[in-house]
C-alpha cells in the first residue's frame, strides 16, 4: 500500500525531513519526502500496519521546534522501481513559500554532548544541531544553506561533514554545524580592542571580571549583551549608571532551573516556556529575600528571569555559578549593538571587558519577553525564537501583498503575503538614527527573504514617526499607494486578526498616545471596528497635556493637566506639591493658561500617570509605563468598590473620578486603596462602553493591557456580562502589534477609490 501524505505546520528548516526519514526507516517503508511551498509531502509504501504506525508517529513523535498542524493522507498506486526511502531536493517550481527559521535555544542532546568529557564538543561554545542554534541571526539570504550564512567562512572538517551528510544523524543538514576543529572560537577583548585571551582562557577571563563586579559585554546570539553579577549591589548600580537606566527592570539569567526556582515562583506552564526552544525571558513572581539584589527590578513584585539559551551562556553561567543581569548592549533608547567594530565603539564606555567570537551576527535579534497569566501567555516582546515565523491569517489568502511599517516605539514591521503575516523581530525605539536605520534594513531583509513585491504600503497617521517617513519615501520610490491608519484602529484590528474575527467587534484600545483623526492624541477609546473602517464609540473626555510627549516621562504633568481641565487653575493638592520645585508648577499653569504646547489627549495611559502622581507613587523621572506599573503593583489583589463615572454619549469625564480620588486622599486612604478602586472603576467603564455597541465580541489592545491586573479585571467584568473577550496571545498588546493591524486594514482597503493623495 502506498500513501501520499500532506503535512502542514512548522515543518521546514526545523529538521522535519530527517525525522520523517528516521520514522520511515523504523517502519521499513520505502518512498520519499520533499519540501515545497505549502509544506512537506511524503510518499510512503509498506504494510497497512506499518503505515498506520508511521502516521501515528508523524502526529505525535515529531520533536520540537517542528509542529504539525494538519496531516492528510490518501492512497495512491504502489511503485516498485526505487528501493529505500529518499529525501528529495526541495521542489523549486511553483508557488514557493520561503521559511526563515528563528534562532533556537540549545537542545538537551547538544547540552549533554557539551558536558561529556573526551567528546569532540566537550565545552565547545558553538555546539548546535538540526534542532537548535542560530538561524535568523546568521542567514544572509535564502535558500537556507551554509554558504548563505555567517558560517560560510568556516569549511567543514571531515567529522562535521560526515554528520552533516548522514540522514540518521541529528546534524543532518544542520547549516551552522561546527566543532573546535572547524568552527568559531572565543576571544576576550579590552575596551580598546586589545586581545586579552582566547578559547577557554577568554571564558575564564570573563568569569574573573564578573566575579570582580565588572561589566561584561558578551557577544550573544542576536547581538551584544551587558552582564553583571546580579547578587552584587555595586555591580548592578555600576551598570545602571553607565547605561543611564534608572529604575527600569533588568532581566536576570540563572545558571539552571533549580537556581531560578530559588529566586522565583515557577508553575508548570512557566517552566515549559523557560525550557522551550524559544527560551524567552519570563516575568515571574519574585520570592522575598533571595540573593538577587532588589535593584535588579526596583519595587517590582516580578522579575524577568531566563535560562542560558546558547552554549556560550551555558558555559559562562556554569563557571560563574550565580545569577547574572543580562540586558541588551546599548545605551537607553538605542538599538542593540551587533556588529563587532560598532559594538566596541558604542559599548567601550559601558563595558570593562568584551567576551567575543568570530562568528558574525548578521542582524540584531533581542530576547523575547513573555508573561503567563492564569489562562495563557501574554507576549510583551516578540523577537528571538518567534521572529520571523509566518502566522496564517484567516480569510486573507487572496489579499494583495502589503508592507506595514508599524509605529514608533516597540517598533515592528510586517509583511502580509498570500494570507501569511510575517512580522519582524522587535526593533525598539525609532527615535535614534540607528533605530531608523535598523527599520530600513529590516524592511529590505524581509522583502528579499520572502521575494515580496508589495502592492501597497501602510503606516501610522502620525507624520513624525520614523516609520511614516520611511513609508513615504518607499511609496514615492516604488510608486505605490500608501494608506495611513489611525493608531488605535490598528491596535483593535491586530487583536481581531489574531483571533480570526472578521465580524464587527468592539475594541477597547487603552494606550499611551496615538494621533487621532481629529488631531488630538487618543489612547482611551472604545472603537466599533468593522474590517477596514471604525467608529469611535466612547472615549475619555480630553484633557491638556503640558509639554506633549515630554509628559510620557513625567507623570506629574498629566496630573497638572487633568487638574486644570477638571478643577480649573489653582495650587497643587498636598500630595502632589512635593513633586514640583520652585516655579515648575506655575510654569505648567501658565502653559495651560496660554494653551502653549498643551495638546489635548484622551489617553488612558496618561490618566494612569495622573492618578499615580496624585497618590504619590511616581511623579517624576521614569520610563514610559512606570507609573502605571506602580499603580498595578500597589493595588495587589484588593477588591474594593469602584469610583463612579459620569458619561454622556460615550464621553467619560475623568473629573468626578478625580474628585473621588482627592476625597480618598484627604480622608487618609492609602495609595494601595486608591489604586484598587481605580482599577475597579476602569472595569466598570469598560462594561459601559462595550454595552454601547452591544456587539458580542470585544478585543483588548494597547499598552495599558500589559497591566495584568487591569486585563484580568476588565475581562472578568465583560465575561460576567456575557461578552466574548479576546486578548493578545501571539503578538504583544503594546505597539509591537501595530504593524499587524495596519497590514490587515490595508489588505481590505478599497484603494482604487481613495488612494490618490491619500
Ligand atoms: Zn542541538
Ligand atoms: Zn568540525
Amino acid at each position: 500500500m502506498r500513501l501520499r501524505i500532506e503535512v502542514r505546520g512548522v515543518v521546514q528548516g526545523v529538521g522535519f525531513r530527517p525525522t520523517v526519514y528516521r520514522l520511515a526507516l523504523a517502519q521499513r517503508l520505502t518512498g520519499c519526502v520533499w519540501n515545497h511551498a505549502r509544506g512537506v509531502t511524503i510518499e510512503a509504501q509498506g504494510s497497512p500496519a506499518a503505515l498506520d504506525a508511521f502516521l501515528r508517529a508523524l502526529g505525535e513523535d515529531v520533536p520540537r521546534p517542528a509542529r504539525v498542524t494538519h496531516l492528510t493522507s490518501c492512497t495512491i498506486p504502489e511503485q516498485f522501481a526505487a528501493a529505500g526511502f529518499q529525501i528529495l531536493a526541495s521542489d523549486a517550481g511553483g508557488d514557493i513559500r520561503p521559511v526563515v527559521p528563528p534562532d533556537l535555544a540549545v537542545c538537551p542532546a547538544c547540552a549533554e554532548e557539551m558536558d561529556t568529557p573526551g567528546g569532540p564538543r566537550y565545552r565547545y561554545p558553538f555546539t548546535n544541531c538540526t534542532y537548535c542554534g542560530p538561524r535568523y541571526s546568521i542567514i544572509a539570504r535564502l535558500p537556507y544553506d551554509r554558504p548563505h550564512t555567517a558560517m560560510q567562512a568556516f569549511p567543514l572538517c571531515p567529522g562535521c561533514a560526515r554528520e552533516y551528510g548522514d540522514p540518521l544523524d541529528r546534524r543532518f543538514h544542520a547549516q551552522p554545524i561546527a566543532c573546535p576543529a572547524c568552527g568559531p572560537h572565543l576571544l576576550l577583548l579590552g575596551p580598546d580592542g586589545a586581545t586579552l585571551g582566547l578559547g577557554e582562557g577568554a571564558l575564564q577571563g570573563a568569569v574573573t571580571a564578573l566575579k570582580a563586579g565588572q561589566v561584561l559585554a558578551l557577544k550573544g546570539l542576536g547581538g551584544y549583551q551587558l552582564l553583571v553579577d546580579a547578587t552584587s549591589p555595586g555591580a548592578v548600580g555600576l551598570l545602571r549608571k553607565r547605561k543611564q537606566r534608572e529604575g527600569k527592570p533588568f532581566a536576570v539569567m540563572f545558571p539552571d532551573l533549580a537556581s531560578l526556582q530559588v529566586a522565583c515562583e515557577v508553575n508548570e506552564e512557566e517552566q515549559g516556556w523557560l525550557t522551550s526552544p524559544e527560551a524567552p525571558i519570563l516575568l515571574l513572581r519574585r520570592r522575598p529575600g533571595t540573593a538577587v539584589v532588589e535593584e535588579a527590578a526596583p519595587g517590582n513584585p516580578r522579575l524577568g528571569a531566563f535560562l542560558p539559551y546558547t552554549p556560550l551562556h551555558r558555559l559562562l553561567l556554569g563557571v560563574v555559578d550565580r545569577p547574572l543581569i543580562c540586558t541588551s548592549g546599548n545605551l537607553s533608547e538605542e538599538p542593540m549593538a551587533f556588529e563587532d567594530a560598532e559594538a566596541l565603539e558604542r559599548l567601550k564606555n559601558l563595558a570593562d571587558v568584551f567576551l567575543s567570537h568570530n562568528r558574525p551576527i548578521l542582524r540584531p535579534v533581542d530576547d523575547s519577553v513573555l508573561r503567563v497569566d492564569g489562562d495563557g501567555p501574554t507576549v510583551l516582546r516578540r523577537a528571538r525564537g518567534f521572529a520571523p515565523l509566518a502566522v496564517a491569517l484567516a480569510g486573507l489568502a487572496e489579499a494583495p501583498t502589503v508592507l506595514a511599517l508599524g509605529a514608533h516605539q516597540k517598533a515592528t514591521v510586517a509583511l502580509l503575503q498570500r494570507g501569511d503575516l510575517i512580522m519582524s523581530q522587535h526593533l525598539g525605539d525609532l527615535t535614534s538614527l540607528e533605530g531608523a536605520d535598523l527599520l530600513a534594513r529590516t524592511v529590505a531583509d524581509l522583502l528579499a527573504f520572502f521575494g515580496a513585491r508589495p502592492d501597497r504600503l501602510v503606516c501610522d497617521l502620525h507624520p513624525d514617526y520614523a516609520s511614516t517617513r520611511l513609508a513615504e519615501r518607499l511609496a514615492a520610490d516604488w510608486n505605490l499607494p500608501l494608506l495611513r491608519v489611525q493608531h488605535h484602529h490598528a491596535h483593535g484590528a491586530a487583536c481581531a486578526a489574531e483571533h480570526g474575527l472578521s465580524q464587527p467587534v468592539t475594541a477597547l484600545t487603552w494606550d499611551g498616545t496615538g494621533l487621532g483623526t481629529d488631531g488630538t492624541l487618543w489612547g482611551g477609546e472604545a472603537l466599533a471596528i468593522d474590517g477596514g473602517s471604525f467608529r469611535r464609540l466612547g472615549h475619555l473626555k480630553p484633557f491638556p497635556l503640558p509639554g506633549g510627549e515630554v509628559a510620557v516621562r513625567e507623570p506629574r504633568r498629566s496630573a497638572c493637566g487633568l487638574l486644570w481641565a477638571t478643577q480649573g487653575p489653582g495650587d497643587p493638592p498636598p500630595g502632589l506639591a512635593a513633586a514640583f520645585e520652585g516655579a515648575d508648577w506655575n510654569l505648567l499653569q501658565s502653559m495651560l493658561a496660554k494653551g502653549l504646547r498643551c495638546p489635548l489627549t484622551s489617553s488612558m495611559g496618561r490618566l494612569f500617570d495622573a492618578v499615580a502622581a496624585l497618590v504619590g507613587l511616581q511623579a517624576r523621572h521614569g520610563f514610559e509605563g512606570q507609573a502605571a506599573m506602580a499603580l498595578e503593583f500597589a493595588a495587589g489583589d484588593r477588591v474594593l468598590p469602584a469610583y463612579t463615572w459620569e458619561q454622556k454619549d460615550g464621553v467619560a469625564d475623568p473629573g468626578p473620578l478625580l474628585e473621588q480620588v482627592l476625597g480618598d486622599l484627604a480622608g487618609g486612604r492609602t495609595a494601595a486603596h486608591i489604586a484598587a478602586r481605580f482599577h475597579a472603576s476602569l472595569a466598570e467603564l469598560a462594561l459601559a462602553w462595550v454595552e454601547l455597541s452591544g456587539l458580542p465580541d470585544v478585543v483588548l489592545s494597547g499598552g495599558c493591557f500589559q497591566n495584568a491586573l487591569l486585563t484580568e479585571r476588565v475581562s472578568a467584568k465583560l465575561k460576567g456580562a456575557g461578552f466574548r473577550v479576546h486578548r493578545h496571545r501571539t503578538f504583544p498588546p503594546n505597539d509591537g502589534c501595530i504593524s499587524l493591524g495596519q497590514a490587515v486594514i490595508a489588505a481590505v482597503h478599497p484603494f482604487h477609490r481613495s488612494m490618490t493623495g491619500d
